[in-house]
């Protein structure tokens, strides 16, 4: 009997799996993978496994699929989607009948393209295989050129410089993570970079990269010449809609792209679902001006859509089964004893109050026009995150002076 099939196993995919069966999910359910190994997270890989001791972690243990009924085939790459017959063609030229299918096939990195450089030149970090890659490269001494200041790439800034490397970053905005945060909080992670010794150039892009015997040489806009041993992209990624664009699924047009959903994680075709970071949540006008990649977002969508899945083979329709209404977004990132925790959207904010604790732990809390608590940005405050999150996702004017002042309790604000 088919049953569900999921294409992708990510963070996504695999917590999609167990979540079937915790919403009561009983038929059959097959995890695809194309990476050979078992779901791990990814978090770590521009982290702890850069600098301890480069062990993957897994999302669920090892035994959890099988004793909990669920097919993990993590070399079993997806090639194509007949919606119509309801399979999936596998690369080595197998296919499988689904009932409902998931599609969780995540993100790829943006890559530079220089006529001098040749494939694997360039390295990302999407993957365990390009931790493991980068984890080699990043030897005590390396000159490390990282284009791009997107999150994953300033992870590795703070990692590599911490192994002894020396970094340069190479920003074309006037400032580090401009669509992801405001402009204080990107003056406080320039600051933390700059003072551990990471070379930031901001409003500067590579003209040219090309080999120089093992290391590599390049031009930039503004006329500066280097070498580096290492180059890395950290340009942010593109969601992988390869599959759902083939099979003719409702996609968002770029620079958003993914693949559009609506609030119960269904596409445009009849049993087929998008969770994680393809996912491009439909909006009122039925485009998505947001798509999410986090670690959060992933979980989530996972959830809803196994929780819509039981639900319709138990005879339901998808509403009811349903998480209540996402509240604030949320991503963290940790960078040298950085640890930045995004709540809301607080790049689009028009005014800001900082509540500065002193010692590194500071909260800035954005507004906009109208004077509603759109974002915060908590740095080394993840105590206050509950609560800020409270307050963000109320959605409704607070007080900025009250706010801002240390000595007033933050939930003084909620009430
Ligand atoms: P993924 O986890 O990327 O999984 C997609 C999977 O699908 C992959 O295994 C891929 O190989 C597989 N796949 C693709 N095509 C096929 C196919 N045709 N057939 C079979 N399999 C296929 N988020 C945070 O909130 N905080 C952080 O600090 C943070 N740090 C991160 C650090 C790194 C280095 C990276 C890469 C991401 C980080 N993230 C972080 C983001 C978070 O991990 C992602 O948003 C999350 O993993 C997305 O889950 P996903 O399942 O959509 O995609």
């Amino acid at each position: 009997m088919p049953g569900v099939v999921i294409v992708g196993a990510g963070h996504a995919g695999a917590r999609c799996a167990h979540a079937l069966r915790q919403a009561g999910y009983a038929g059959p359910v097959t995890l695809l993978g194309d990476e050979g190994a078992e779901p791990y997270e990814r978090p770590p890989l521009s982290k702890s496994f850069l600098l301890e001791d480069g062990r993957l972690a897994p999302i669920a243990p090892a035994d959890s699929y099988a004793a909990a009924g669920i097919v993990l085939r993590p070399s079993a790459r997806a090639a194509a989607i007949d919606p119509a017959a309801r399979r999936v063609e596998l690369a080595d030229g197998a296919s499988i009948a689904y009932r409902h299918l998931v599609l969780a096939t995540g993100s790829v990195a943006r890559m530079p393209a220089f006529a001098g450089l040749a494939p694997g030149d360039v390295l990302a970090l999407r993957n365990a295989a390009d931790a493991a890659r980068l984890r080699q490269a990043l030897r005590p001494g390396q000159r490390v050129l990282l284009i791009g200041g997107g999150f994953v790439g300033l992870e590795v800034a703070a990692s590599a410089t911490r192994l002894g490397c020396r970094v340069t970053v190479v920003e074309k905005q006037p400032r580090l993570l401009p669509r992801a945060v405001s402009a204080w909080a990107a003056g406080r992670v320039l600051a933390l970079h700059a003072g551990q010794g990471v070379e930031v150039k901001l409003g500067c892009a590579p003209l040219d990269i090309g080999r120089a015997g093992a290391a590599f040489q390049y031009v930039l806009d503004d006329g500066t010449r280097g070498e580096a041993d290492v180059v890395l992209a950290g340009m942010g990624a593109t969601p992988d809609v390869a599959l759902a664009a083939h099979a003719g699924l409702a996609l968002n047009p770029p620079p958003v792209h993914g693949v559009l959903v609506d609030e119960a994680c269904r596409t445009s075709a009849q049993g087929i679902y998008a969770i994680g970071d393809i996912a491009a949540p439909r909006d009122a006008g039925g485009g998505c001006r947001v798509r999410l990649e986090s670690w959060e977002n992933a979980e989530r969508q996972a959830a809803r859509a196994a929780a819509t899945i039981a639900r319709a083979e138990q005879g339901g329709g998808p509403q009811s089964a349903e998480p209540a209404a996402d509240d604030a977004p949320w991503f963290w990132t940790d960078q040298f004893d950085m640890n930045l925790q995004i709540i809301g959207w607080p790049a689009g904010a028009v005014r800001h109050v900082a509540r500065e604790a002193g010692t590194g732990k500071a909260v800035g809390f954005h507004f906009d026009a109208a004077g509603v608590l759109v974002g915060a940005e908590l740095f080394n405050s993840g105590r206050e995150r509950r609560v800020v999150r409270q307050l963000v996702a109320a959605g409704r004017g607070v007080d900025a002076e009250e706010l801002a002042d240390p000595a007033v309790p933050l939930a003084a604000a909620l009430r």
